[in-house]
Parts: C-alpha cells; structure tokens; sequence
C-alpha cells in the first residue's frame, strides 16, 4: 500500500523535477565563464524551478529529508546571488534575499557570509547611504576579526576584491587599501588583492590626494605597479581576477605620470609606452564584440543593443546598464566613466574602420586617435599637473637596468 501512495505521489510532480546540483554547478560554471546571455537565463531559469520543485517536496519528504531540502534549498538560493550579482542584477540580488528573510521560520534559508556579502555590495551600488558603507565595514571587519576563514575559497576572494572596488569607487580610499593590505598578506601567492592595492593607491593619487603625499609616494606607488605588471604579464593562474581593461589603464597612467623628466628621449619613449597601452586597451574593447561594456553579458542574436550614439562603439544590453557606468566604473574599479572614454573610442572607431588603407585618410586618423590618447591622459584624466618629478621618479628608473617603466 504505501509502495503505492509513493509511486502516484511522484507521477503527480513529474513536470516539477528537482535539478541535480551536479548539473546546476556545470551550468552555472558555464554560464559564468561565456557571459553568455543566454546560458544565464537558462541557468536562473533551472534554479528557480529547482525551488520550486523543492516546495513540493518539502510538503511532502519522502524522497528526501528535510535536511537535504534545506541544503538544497541554500545552494539553489546563494548561487541564485552570486549569478545576478556578477550579471550586475543588483535589484534582483536585493529581492531575493528580502524573500529568503520574509519566509517562515521553518523555510529559512542559511546564507553564507559571502552571500551576505554580496548583498551589501548589491545595496552600495544602488544606494551609497553612510548606512550601507558602516554595513559593509563592520561585516568586513567581523570577518577579518575572525580570522577571515575559507579566505582561499576563490569565490570569496573575489567577493572581498570586489568590496576594495567598491569603496574606491565611493572614494573611501583608506579603508580600500586597508583591506587591500590584510589580503595581500593572506592571499600571498595571488596578484589580484596586490594589484587591486596598486590602483587604489593610483586612484587616490588622482583624487586629488596628491598634494598632501610624502616623497616616498612615487616609489610606494610604482614599486607594487611594477610588480603587480610582472606577474600579471607571467600569468601565475590568479591573474583572471583581474581584468585586461583595468591593467592596461593603470600602466599608461602610471607611465604618463613618470615622462615629465629631464631625459627627452626617455621621456618621449614613456609617454609613447603611455599612449600604446591606452590603444591596447581600445584594442581590448574592440573585441568585447557584441558583449555589454557593463556586465560583459553576450546578447543572443535576437537582442537589440544599445550602443552609445556618441561614439557608436561601447555596446549595452540595457539603458540601466549604460547609466550604471557613465559617471564611473566603465573600466573596473576605477573612477573613471564612459563620459570621458566615449570620444576616445570614437576615435578608436574611425581610425579602425579605415586602418587596412594605406593613404592620407587612414595617416590623419591615426594621427587624431594618438592626439586622443594623449589628451585623455593628460586633461581627461587630469595627469598633466600630477607628474612626479625627476627627483621623485630618478631612482626608482635608473636602478632599473632597463630605462622605461614598464
Ligand atoms: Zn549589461
Ligand atoms: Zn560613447
């Protein structure tokens, strides 16, 4: 009898199955490596008919117990975060952890503190209340106080990476290198907490922070860049945290900042290394092809795109997500906005379409990008006053062997 009463039981949810966690992880590991919009959707798609599945099943355990659901139920729920978070569904991220809270006792889902992480990073960037950043700061500090376990958990690492983004966006300089410095210790072997470090230092440095620095800025500042470079270009397998836009961003500042010194042909030379790596980072956004300039999703064939009318160049999959990087954060982390880039990738454009030619057209074009180039750097950015001297600069470049930075 009671065989019976289970075998209808399962006929009668046939059409709810729940999904393996196996196949849930495969998915979700794909869907992040593509950005592909529509592995996305597929992915969201199974984990919210899994919970729902799992709804049934909770009424009615006898398959599974009701620890497993609650197992399940938890991963479903946390990886549901973690993929609108890096999809930048910061609204969606909000929503359901407000759900995961709203629900009976009974149904309550433990979240992990990378999830809660998440959370408070999600409101940061939709509502930068004081409120929020004493959150985020006592929830990182908690964390730190407790020994920052599972810290080697690669997921967790990019959280707090993410975090050092964030308070750098919001200005918070000094507590961005502060938990920059306690992850570089703790994550010793990995170059995205010592690279992140070298840009927040960079990125104070052009708030504005210049005039109070000490002497020993200049070699505080270009000692981890270097660094930071050398792994970055050797690829010792940690260098995905860090994206190629970013990188080459920091190195033509960090060149441009050291050219205004006495030797004009090494100062021509860094200022040309300057506008090379800008170029390569246009280069790099070139191929992003199709992918939104915000959160790198894929759009399927049949997805209309926004693409800016300024330059026609950065590509969007939504007018939210062009907003969310006009000001600042078009190139991660940074303070630095698409407003400022969209004439550089104009540009970038022009020259491109016509760059196979060999006449006067595609010459003055080039000319015109390089004037771009350089303009960015010097007003766009404003670096032109913020050159370090020779003084500053003159031992960090001739204890080199080589005479250029980088
Ligand atoms: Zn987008
Ligand atoms: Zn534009």
């Amino acid at each position: 009898m009671g065989k019976k009463s289970r075998r209808s039981n399962r006929k009668g949810r046939s059409s709810v199955q729940i999904p393996t966690a196996d196949s849930l992880r495969q998915l979700n590991k794909e869907a992040f490596k593509s950005h592909d919009n529509r592995l996305y959707s597929e992915a969201v798609h199974k984990y919210e008919e899994g919970l729902e599945a799992i709804k049934i099943q909770s009424s009615n355990t006898i398959d599974l117990s009701i620890l497993e659901i609650f197992k399940m139920k938890s991963t479903f729920s946390q990886n549901l975060i973690m993929m609108e978070y890096s999809r930048c569904g910061f609204d969606r991220v909000i929503q359901i952890y407000n759900d995961i809270q709203m629900s009976p006792e009974n149904e309550k889902v433990p979240l992990s503190f990378m999830n809660k992480l998440q959370r408070q990073l999600a409101m940061l960037r939709l509502d930068s209340s004081s409120e929020n950043k004493d959150q985020l700061k006592s929830l990182i500090n908690d964390r730190i106080s407790e020994g920052m376990k599972g810290y080697n958990d690669y997921d967790e690492m990019f959280s707090f990476l993410e975090a050092v983004r964030l308070l750098r966006n919001l200005k918070y300089y000094d507590e961005a290198i502060t938990l920059g410095e306690k992850l570089e210790r703790l994550d010793e072997n990995g170059v995205g907490a010592e690279f992140e470090n070298a840009v927040s230092h960079l990125e104070r440095y052009r708030s504005g922070y210049h005039k109070q620095t000490d002497s020993r800025f200049p070699n505080n500042f270009l000692l981890p860049v270097k660094d930071a470079c050398y792994k970055f270009e050797n690829g010792n397998g940690k260098a995905e945290c860090i994206r190629g836009d970013a990188y080459m961003i920091m190195v033509a500042q960090s060149n441009f900042l050291c050219h205004q010194i006495d030797n004009k042909q090494h100062s021509s030379q860094l200022c040309s290394n300057a506008i090379e790596h800008v170029e390569r980072y246009l280069e790099w956004e070139w191929y992003l092809d199709r992918r939104c300039f915000t959160c790198l999703q894929k759009g399927t064939a049949t997805e209309v795109q926004l693409v800016c009318s300024g330059c026609r160049f950065a590509c969007y999959c939504s007018l939210d997500h062009q907003r969310m990087t006009w000001k600042k954060d078009a190139i991660q982390g940074m303070r630095i906005g698409h407003e400022i880039l969209c004439p550089l990738m104009k540009a970038y454009r022009k020259w491109r379409l016509v760059s196979k030619e060999d006449n006067e057209r595609a010459l003055k074009l080039r000319r015109r990008l390089d004037r771009e180039c350089a303009y960015f750097l010097s007003d766009g950015l404003g670096l032109k006053d913020k050159c370090f001297q020779e003084r500053d600069v003159q031992e960090f470049l001739y204890s080199q062997n080589t005479c250029t930075l980088l």
